[in-house]
């Protein structure tokens, strides 16, 4: 496909993260970038569908972290365009947990089934704290769930995420409400509204020819002087940098090679982080066999397999008559799921909604089954550092390896696996890379003019030719509602 002319920044993927290291270069005189992305779509893992005559978010959902002293940026840009949100309140869920049987469970037997898990919870994280920090450990090992209701409550604590020992930056900063997007339009609108104010539209559509989609990058060919970049279709791009904002997920796959080979300390710390699937799975139905009135939004199945169709939400809130049902899955039942057909699942759900309100219901007419897993240009759906992570594991997957400077949300210390960690996150990397680039600015002033343009440009020297060429359910969901906002340590409060 050729080589195109030089520029001097490349941004791989373009996801909030892409997006908003973009904007900010181009609102600093940087405007001869290209992005580079390899779907047919800006916005990453925000992602809307039309699905069942409305339009349901796929990947990331919720607005988390509002109501606090300091505003979340992304909270800020929502209310700026407009978007569509309601206040998300899981305290009912609680009430709402459904035996096999179809029976609410008790909420004394709840009450104490919350009260094992999370002491069970804390006690397993001070062993692995005192494990990692090479301390003795506690004698009496944690009890394991074991009934349904007791695994039911393990993986709505665990997989959410609830299972932190230092309370969440996004709730101590931005506020403990959450709100979910509910807008036609969808979350990624946001996107489009970012990437307007530097890139050419059309009847809300983006024309720049600057954004290159159906690029999958294969290969970057770096050295200090700058940075050659290969997509699958045999295009080949040159620049003095790059922006990679692919996921970590993606980093850990093979997908993207790196000649020379990334230095070890970086692959170590791209190694190191945890990747979450985290899979809502839609379901259409002719007509409401499910409560829905106040408080009976979120409800629970217990089952004897931990995960099993657990977490259920209506969307009657969002949007009401839609008659809609969503189920969320996380790691091993969701690459279970992504790896069977959508028939099967339909039954599998079908049963569970069977077991909680009986065989006369409806079968959905309609299934939606995203597969974060099994797509190649995600690989998961979002970073989850293990306990105790350092800040240089932080610091590592984030610090360029010049001339590539690496963004997305698994680089953002405090608010990874947010929307917010993602815009931030852009932010600084640009802001990184506008410094990097007045510090060459300024060293080259003594010896040469310096160049914006590339200067693999001049030298041709790394051209290539087409032949060379990675806990939970996070908490914008449930649980620290559930188990009243925030550590593990405040449970006493919750059932009441
Ligand atoms: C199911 C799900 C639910 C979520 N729920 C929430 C939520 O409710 N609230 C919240 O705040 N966050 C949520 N998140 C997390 C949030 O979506 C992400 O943290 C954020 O969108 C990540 O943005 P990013 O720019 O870092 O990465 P991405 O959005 O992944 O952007 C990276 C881009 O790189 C592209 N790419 C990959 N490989 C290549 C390649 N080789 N060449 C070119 N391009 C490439 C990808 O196609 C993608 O467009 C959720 C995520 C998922 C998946």
């Amino acid at each position: 496909m050729g080589s195109s002319t030089p520029c001097s920044v490349i941004i791989v993927g373009a996801g909030i993260s892409g997006i908003s290291a973009a904007k900010v270069l181009a609102e600093n005189g940087v405007k001869d970038l290209v992005i580079l992305e390899a779907s047919d779509r800006i916005g990453g893992r925000i992602r809307k569908e039309d699905f069942g005559g409305v339009s349901v978010e796929l990947g990331a959902g919720w607005i988390a972290g509002v109501g606090g002293k300091k505003p979340n940026p992304v909270w800020e840009l929502a209310n700026k365009v407009g978007l569509r949100t309601y206040f998300s309140d899981y305290s009912n869920a609680r009430y709402n947990i459904y035996d096999q049987s179809g029976k609410i469970i008790p909420s004394g037997l709840a009450a104490a089934s919350y009260n094992k898990a999370v002491d069970s919870a804390i006690q397993k994280l001070r062993m692995q704290e005192a494990k990692l920090r090479g301390l003795s450990t506690i004698t009496e090992p944690p009890l394991t769930p074991k009934t349904p209701i007791e695994l039911a409550i393990d993986f709505i604590l665990h997989d959410f995420e609830m299972a932190e020992v230092e309370p969440i930056s996004t709730y101590t900063d931005f506020g403990e409400r959450e709100f979910l997007v509910a807008d036609e339009r969808g979350y990624e609108f946001l996107l489009y509204k970012m990437a307007e104010n530097f890139l050419f539209t059309s009847d809300g559509k983006i024309v720049d020819s600057r954004l290159k989609l159906n690029k999958v990058v294969r290969e970057l060919h770096y050295s200090r002087n700058g940075v050659t970049v290969t997509t699958e279709d045999g295009s080949v791009f040159e620049a003095t940098y790059v922006i990679l904002s692919v996921s970590v997920g993606v980093l850990q796959s093979d997908l993207i090679s790196f000649r020379p080979p990334l230095p070890k300390w970086k692959t170590e710390a791209i190694m190191k982080c945890d990747v979450i699937v985290y899979t809502k799975i839609f379901l259409k139905f002719p007509c409401k066999f499910w409560p829905c009135g106040p408080g009976t939004e979120f409800f629970i199945y217990a089952h004897e397999r931990r995960g099993y169709y657990t977490f259920w939400q209506h969307m009657e809130n969002a949007y009401p008559g839609s008659n809609i049902l969503v189920v969320t899955l996380t790691n091993g039942e969701s690459k279970r799921v992504e790896a069977q057909t959508d028939e099967e699942t339909l039954k599998e759900a079908m049963g569970v909604l069977r077991d909680m309100f009986g065989p006369d219901i409806p079968d959905a007419t309609q299934i939606l089954v995203p597969r974060w897993w099994n797509n190649r240009f995600q690989r998961g759906s979002y970073s989850n550092y293990p306990i105790l992570a350092t800040h240089q594991d932080f610091a590592d997957i984030k610090a360029p390896v010049v001339p590539i400077f690496f963004t997305g949300e698994h680089t953002n210390e405090r608010f990874n696996g947010y929307v917010h960690g993602g815009y931030l996150s852009g932010i600084d990397t640009g802001n990184a890379l506008l410094k990097e680039m007045k510090n060459e600015k300024g060293s080259e002033k003594e010896s040469q003019p310096f160049l914006l343009e590339p200067l693999l440009a001049l030298t041709g020297s790394l051209t290539l030719t087409q032949t060379d060429a990675v806990s939970g359910l996070h908490k914008w969901d449930m649980a620290r509602q559930l188990f009243s906002n925030g550590k593990l340590v405040s449970h006493e409060a919750i059932i009441k």
